[in-house]
């Protein structure tokens, strides 16, 4: 490996919006001297998975005012869309197509590389492994060659595991997701926004057939409301608790504002700024016990649909369209053209089947890394540089975004960002998160202090 050389330089592995925030807030800086390389195998900037979303129904599920690329610029974001034509009348709790804010982001990447010429190189191919050393980290790509800098930084985001069920279970939208009769009835497995997604997507096909949706909680994501968060004093926040504690403390502070007139979605939000230092306060043991019986309750209410998703779905409910099944499902096998589902229903220990033309796979994002196909994170695992996080939701890191390798130390030079860090942050996986934490993580790459 070679000198990283003397001007500062980062590489960033992934450049969906993790990957193009970090960026941006890097070359934001004009007082830094920063050299960026970011690199992501897609072809497309700032879309990863959730902006690549094809369906115009596909939308951002928080209001375009919370979802600035900067959050000390909050309205940056809303300015952008009246430039495309959005009428400053209808304000800035508007909900829009996934793909829109895909081409936000990419205009963000673009502007931070023309406000620093020379400074920003984005590269489209494959990352297979890092290799950390004296003179700097080298990145290597698939194509064989690598880049050297003083710090790389993985943003590589969600993985979507293969589809349950042996192979039969289809992906939507993957190439096995074929044309089918649109009076048939599909099985969706899952109920939170990825189930949404793939109802949205057999809408837009006119499928007309029943949606059996199956989930074991049978829990489906309310709908949001424009209603401000109410404040909540730090020294109100029961930190370091356990989980039934915290819970009783939750619902009592809901009833006092629902008395009030309030909203629970206010209480929801008005904890937000302290999500991530009451998952930190807590236990291992809480924070398996939170994962294991509170996350699908939790997620319901914090991660809501736009209201008008939200009441097309409830219909789509009511008329029978989409039939909800609180159950877990136990396999799947093939049926003459169509499929033969086992499900086991929630409080039962009898196994049922169902008869439909196919399943779909909605069960959401990888959590395990061990079990990660992305080469740079087996690669990182395998040569001990980094091990997954106590809990297996993401890799260990320390509280500045250092990867943590298995033998316990936290890397000088390889950092990471994104969703990948849930396990130290938990709520790190939408955009007014990630900004925050790339604003911060830009700022300690520029101006290293010996603390960190
Ligand atoms: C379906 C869906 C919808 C969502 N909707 C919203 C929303 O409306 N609002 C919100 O705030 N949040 C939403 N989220 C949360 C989402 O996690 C974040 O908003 C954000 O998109 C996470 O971006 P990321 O870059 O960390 O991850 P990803 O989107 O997964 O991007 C990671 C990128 O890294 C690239 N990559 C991975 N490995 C390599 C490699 N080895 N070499 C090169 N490149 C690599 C991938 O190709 C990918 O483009 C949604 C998430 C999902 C899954």
């Amino acid at each position: 490996m070679s000198a990283a050389g003397g001007r500062p330089s980062v590489t960033i592995i992934g450049g969906g919006a993790s990957g193009v925030l970090l960026a941006a807030h890097l070359l934001r800086d004009p007082d830094t001297d920063i050299r960026v390389t970011l690199i992501e195998r897609r072809g497309q900037f700032g879309r990863g998975l959730a902006y690549s979303a094809s369906q115009r129904d596909h939308k951002v599920n928080v209001p375009a005012r919370g979802m600035s690329a900067f959050a000390d610029d909050p309205e940056h974001f809303w300015r952008w869309l009246q430039t495309r034509g959005y009428p400053a009348a209808r304000g800035s709790w508007v909900f829009v197509p996934r793909r829109l804010y895909g081409v936000y982001l990419e205009q963000v990447l673009t502007q931070a590389g023309q406000s620093r010429l020379g400074r920003l190189v984005v590269l489209s191919e494959e990352v297979v492994s890092v290799r950390e050393g004296k003179a700097g980290v080298e990145t290597v790509l698939a194509n064989g060659t690598s880049i050297v800098s003083h710090t790389a930084v993985l943003a590589v985001g969600h993985e979507t595991q293969p589809a349950r069920g042996r192979g039969i279970a289809v992906r939507v939208g993957s190439d096995r997701d074929t044309p089918l009769d649109p009076q048939a009835e599909v099985m969706v497995l899952g109920s939170g926004l990825s189930m949404v997604d793939a109802w949205l997507s057999l809408a837009e096909a006119d499928h007309r057939g029943q949606i059996i949706v199956v989930s074991r909680n049978g829990l489906l994501p309310k709908g949001h409301r424009d209603v401000p968060p109410i404040n909540i004093d730090a020294a109100d926040v029961p930190f370091g608790t356990n989980a039934p504690y915290f819970l009783r403390w939750f619902r009592a502070l809901v009833d006092e504002t629902e008395r009030a007139g309030g909203d629970w979605r206010s209480v929801v939000d008005g904890l937000r700024p302290y999500n991530q230092r009451i998952w930190q306060s807590w236990s291992e043991h809480t924070r398996r016990q939170f994962l294991r019986h509170l996350r699908p309750w939790w997620n319901i209410h914090r991660h809501r649909l736009p209201p008008e998703l939200h009441d097309r779905l409830a219909r789509a409910v009511d008329t029978g369209q989409v039939r909800l099944v609180a159950a877990e499902f136990v396999g799947v096998e093939r049926n003459g053209d169509g499929v033969r589902a086992g499900i086991r229903p929630r409080g039962t220990t009898e196994r049922k089947t169902i008869d439909i033309a196919r399943v779909y796979d909605c069960g959401g994002v990888s959590v395990d890394v061990l079990g990660s196909s992305n080469p740079v994170i087996r690669d990182l695992v395998a040569n001990g540089q980094a091990r997954p996080d106590p809990l297996h939701i993401g890799l260990d890191v320390d509280d500045h975004c250092a990867v943590v390798a298995s033998d316990g130390k936290a890397s000088q030079r390889l950092l990471a960002v994104g969703p990948l860090t849930r396990g130290r942050f938990f709520e790190i996986e939408a955009v007014p998160d990630i900004r925050v934490q790339c604003a911060t993580l830009a700022s300690r790459i520029l101006h290293p202090t010996p603390t960190h």
